[in-house]
C-alpha cells in the first residue's frame, strides 16, 4: 500500500535505506565524463565511479557506439545453446588476461550472482573428486561478497548488512586475515582441522571493499595461497571490486603473483555500462566436470547471461583498456590522492588516510549526521557516499588531476569544518 502522505516517494523501495527516515534521492537526469548532472541543473564531479564501476568515465564515445551498433543487430537472445561472437570475443580476451589457465568463463548477470556460481562450482568440484562432504565455506573479517542469500554467508557475519537473517544465512567459517604469525597459524588450524568440509576460502585480495575499505598486502594473499595448497582447498579470489586496474595493476592477483581456482570479476566488467559478471574457473575445476555424464554439468543459467549487449560494453572497454594507460593512470593516482587527502589527517576524529591505486580512504572514529555530511559534498559539488567509518573515493581511473584536485579539496573543506570522534 503506497505510504499516505507521498505515495509516488515509496514507489520505489531504495537499497540499504531506511525509507521512513532517509533524504530524498539526488535525481540525475544525464552523465557525461566525470560529471553527473542533476535534475535542477547542477554539475557534480563523480568521486564513486558509480560504486567502482565507470572505469572510464560515463557515456565515453567508444563504448556507446560499441553498444548502439549492438542493439541495432542483436540487443539479447538467449545463451542456453546459442553463442554469438561478442561472447565468444570477451571470453577469449578475459582468458588472455588472467593468468595461467584461468580460461573458463562462466557469464553472470551480477557479482552476487557470480559469486554463488563460484560457491556451486568448488563445491560440484569436490563431489566430482570424490569428496561431497566438502560443502562450506571460509572468508575473512571485513569480507564483502555480496547480498544475495550465499552471497551473504560469506560476509563478515559481525559486521555485515545481512544480521537480520540468522538461520536462514548458512554457516560458514571467518576469521581474520593471515597478517602476522599469529593470524596465520589460526587460518592454518581451521584449515587443518575442517577441510573435509570445507570446499574453498573466498578473499578480496589486497582490498577488501563494502566491508570496511581496509587493505593488505601480497604476502598475506599469498600465504592463503599457500595454505589452501598445503590443506588442498580451492582458493576463490573475489575481484569483482578490485579488478580491472582499479588498485593500480589489471587484476590485484598480478600484485599478488599467485593464481587463485576460481576468480569472480564484475563492477568494471562492462565500464559502468550494464549489469554483467563473469565466474573464470581454471582447467583443474572445470575438467571435473567434463564427462559423458550429462548429470555432471555444471547446472546454472541465468536468462540475461552474456547478455550481447553487456558483451559489447565490456569488449569496447577492453580495447579502452589496450588503447590507453588506464591502468597506470590508476597506479599514479595512488601518490596525488595521498598528497590531496593528507590535510584530513589533522582533522579532528581522523584514524587514518590510506590510498591504493585508485582508492582513497578517510577512516573516521565516527561518522555521525551520515545524511547530513553526504549533503554538504553535494552543495560543493561533488558525489560521494561514505558509509560505515569511511569517506571514501573510487573515481574513474582517468580522471584529469584538475577534477581530482577539487574532489580532494571539497573533501578536506567539508571535513574541517567537522568532528567525526567517538
Ligand atoms: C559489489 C561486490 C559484490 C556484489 O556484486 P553485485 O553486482 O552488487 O551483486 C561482490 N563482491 C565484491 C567484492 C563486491 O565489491
Amino acid at each position: 500500500m503506497p505510504h499516505p502522505s507521498s505515495p509516488d516517494r515509496n514507489a520505489i523501495w531504495r537499497p540499504y535505506c531506511q525509507m521512513k527516515t532517509a533524504p530524498a534521492p539526488l535525481e540525475i537526469v544525464s552523465a557525461n565524463d566525470f560529471e553527473l548532472t542533476t535534475a535542477d541543473g547542477r554539475k557534480l564531479i563523480d568521486g564513486m565511479a558509480s560504486w567502482w564501476s565507470v572505469c572510464h568515465g560515463y557515456a565515453h564515445p567508444h563504448i556507446v557506439e560499441s553498444v548502439n551498433k549492438q542493439l541495432e543487430r542483436l540487443p539479447h537472445v538467449m545463451f542456453g545453446g546459442i553463442t554469438h561472437e561478442p561472447a565468444e570475443r570477451l571470453a577469449a580476451r578475459l582468458a588472455a588476461m588472467l593468468p595461467a589457465d584461468l580460461k573458463h568463463v562462466f557469464f553472470a548477470d551480477s557479482g552476487s550472482v557470480a559469486v554463488e556460481v563460484a560457491m556451486k562450482m568448488a563445491i560440484g568440484y569436490w563431489r566430482r573428486r570424490g569428496r561431497p562432504n566438502r560443502q562450506r565455506f571460509l572468508s575473512f573479517d571485513h569480507a564483502y561478497h555480496g547480498d544475495t542469500t550465499g552471497a551473504m554467508s560469506l560476509c563478515d557475519p559481525q559486521r555485515s548488512m545481512h544480521a537480520d537473517y540468522g538461520n536462514a544465512i548458512l554457516k560458514q567459517w571467518h576469521c581474520p586475515l593471515p597478517k602476522d604469525d599469529a593470524s596465520e597459524n589460526a587460518l592454518s588450524e581451521i584449515l587443518a582441522r575442517h577441510r573435509d568440509e570445507i570446499a574453498g576460502v573466498f578473499l578480496e585480495p589486497l582490498v577488501q571493499g563494502a566491508g570496511g575499505m581496509r587493505f593488505h598486502d601480497a604476502a598475506t594473499v599469498q600465504r592463503i595461497r599457500k595454505l589452501c595448497d598445503a590443506n588442498e582447498v580451492l582458493m576463490i579470489a573475489d575481484e569483482i571490486a578490485t579488478g580491472f586496474g582499479r588498485t593500480g595493476a589489471m587484476f590485484a592477483i598480478d600484485t599478488c603473483e599467485i593464481v587463485p581456482d576460481i576468480i569472480c570479476l564484475g563492477k568494471a566488467l562492462t565500464a559502468g555500462t550494464m549489469s554483467m559478471a563473469v565466474t573464470v574457473a581454471r582447467s583443474e575445476v572445470f575438467d571435473a566436470f567434463w564427462s559423458d555424464d550429462p548429470g555432471d554439468a555444471l547446472m546454472h543459467g541465468p536468462t540475461f547471461m552474456a547478455n550481447p549487449l553487456a558483451c559489447a560494453a565490456a569488449n569496447a572497454s577492453m580495447d579502452l583498456f589496450e588503447r590507453e594507460p588506464q591502468v597506470r593512470r590508476a597506479a599514479d593516482m595512488e601518490a596525488k590522492l595521498f598528497a590531496g587527502l593528507a590535510p584530513c589527517r589533522d582533522i579532528s576524529g581522523v584514524v587514518e588516510v590510506r590510498c591504493r591505486g585508485a582508492i582513497g580512504v578517510i577512516q573516521v572514529e565516527a561518522l555521525p549526521r551520515l545524511d547530513e555530511l553526504r549533503q554538504a559534498f553535494v552543495d560543493t559539488g561533488v558525489w560521494l557516499r561514505p558509509f560505515g567509518d569511511c569517506v571514501y573515493i573510487t573515481p574513474p581511473l582517468n580522471l584529469p588531476d584538475t577534477l581530482l584536485e577539487r574532489l580532494c579539496d571539497a573533501i578536506v573543506n567539508v571535513m574541517s569544518s567537522r568532528r567525526f570522534t567517538a
